[in-house]
């Protein structure tokens, strides 16, 4: 069977050795032997996330951190300030709601990245704004927010800093502590190249004396439940948590430690440079601005008189190759390229490499070489 090349913004390939540790029978999840395995998997994560404080493995996708921050910090009427640039923003609003908080929408073009000033004016207009919510890298657009700037102006505020980087940890600069964030969240399956179904969140100081005095909306992403169960001897987690998965998560997390976090963040950004040159020597559009493209995907503007079916289509019958499509109002007038995880220049050269061969066979006019002498020379000169 040949391997389709999975070049989508997750799930990424998972490393032979991550999907062996799976394999492992299953241990008794209230013992000393799974609590030690609980210790080294959150251990790491926090080196990985770059804070002082505790985080916490839970069984679900992403999206289950992004609920557990919420709905363990939320009360009826909250005011939650949501930077909306794309899909996943929009995500934090609609939790929002879902857990009684009263969403204040800070409408950011897609494409672009948040300007902090917007969230400075906002958080001086606004009294008694509960937590604000951001997307480091809007996995929908290709963009990457400046995290850091706006953390500065958070820290000004008596608020919440909750912060998404569910598609950039791993593959760009997060300093949890560094950049006064709150609450942190992640997933398994993207730059950590773990397999999907685990989420990892920490929380600060300030974020727990929250989440202490608030009524939980949730009974499984409690966090109160988690620091309890987190916090015995041996550590533990309130409910059964996906054993196999849990070995798979410390196997990821190993091989990230191997690597070193400001080696893999180099990786990524210059397979990020390199596919952004391919695409633009082929004379294809980037949709995000330059100043704020991402590390991990680059999200393309559809050829005129190309439809997605057909290049998707092409791309991943003739060549194997998946690529991810355009989400919402996207569909159809974007594609993306994903280049996260054990991503590596093998990949980013044949991927366009086949991109070039894709469009030219779809009656484009591309001149065969030109892409792919890009991304040579991106990866020779850098
Ligand atoms: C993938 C992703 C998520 C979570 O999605 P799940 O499918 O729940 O894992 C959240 N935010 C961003 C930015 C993402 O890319």
């Amino acid at each position: 069977m040949n391997e389709t090349l999975l070049m989508i913004p997750g799930p990424t390939r998972v490393a032979p050795r991550v999907l062996k540790a799976m394999s492992e029978n299953i241990v008794n999840h209230r013992s000393a032997v799974f609590g030690e395995i609980i210790t080294e998997t959150t251990e790491m994560m926090s080196e990985v996330f770059q804070t002082e404080n505790q985080s916490y493995i839970l069984t679900g996708s992403g999206t289950a951190a992004m609920e557990a921050a919420l709905a363990s910090i939320l009360n009826n009427g909250d005011k939650v300030l949501n930077i909306i640039g794309g899909k996943f923003g929009q995500r934090f609003m609609q939790i929002t709601e879902v857990h009684g908080g009263i969403p204040i929408e800070l409408e950011v073009e897609w494409g672009y990245g948040v300007d902090p000033e917007d969230v400075k004016y906002i958080l001086e207009e606004e009294d008694k704004i509960k937590a604000v919510t951001i997307v480091h890298n809007e996995t929908s657009t290709g963009v990457t927010n400046p995290i850091d700037e706006v953390g500065k102006i958070v820290k000004d505020h008596d608020t919440l800093y909750v912060v998404d980087t569910v598609s950039s940890l791993g593959g760009d600069d997060v300093f949890v502590d560094g950049y006064n964030i709150d609450i942190c969240v992640t997933g398994s399956q993207k730059c950590l190249a773990a397999p999907p179904g685990m989420a990892a969140i920490t929380l600060s100081d300030d974020a727990w004396k929250i989440v202490d005095e608030t009524p939980s909306s949730t009974y499984y992403l409690d966090m109160k439940k988690y620091h309890k169960s987190g916090s015995g001897t041996p550590p533990e987690t309130p409910y059964t948590p996906s054993v196999s998965l849990m070995y798979a998560m410390r196997e990821a997390l190993n091989v990230v430690m191997e690597e070193g976090l400001e080696s893999r963040v180099k990786r990524h950004e210059l397979a990020a440079l390199a596919t952004r040159n391919g695409v633009k020597a082929m004379g294809l559009e980037l949709f995000a601005q330059p100043e704020v493209s991402s590390n991990t995907v680059t999200a393309i503007k559809m050829p005129e008189g190309i439809t997605d079916p057909q290049l998707r289509g092409t791309m991943r019958d003739k060549y194997r190759i998946e690529l991810a499509g355009g989400q919402d109002h996207l569909k159809g007038n974007v594609f993306r390229i994903g280049h996260m995880g054990n991503i590596t220049e093998q990949e980013i050269i044949t991927t366009i490499a086949a991109l070039e061969m894709t469009l030219k066979g779809l009656g484009l006019d591309i001149c065969l070489g030109e892409g792919i002498a890009a991304v040579e020379e991106a990866y020779l000169i850098n």
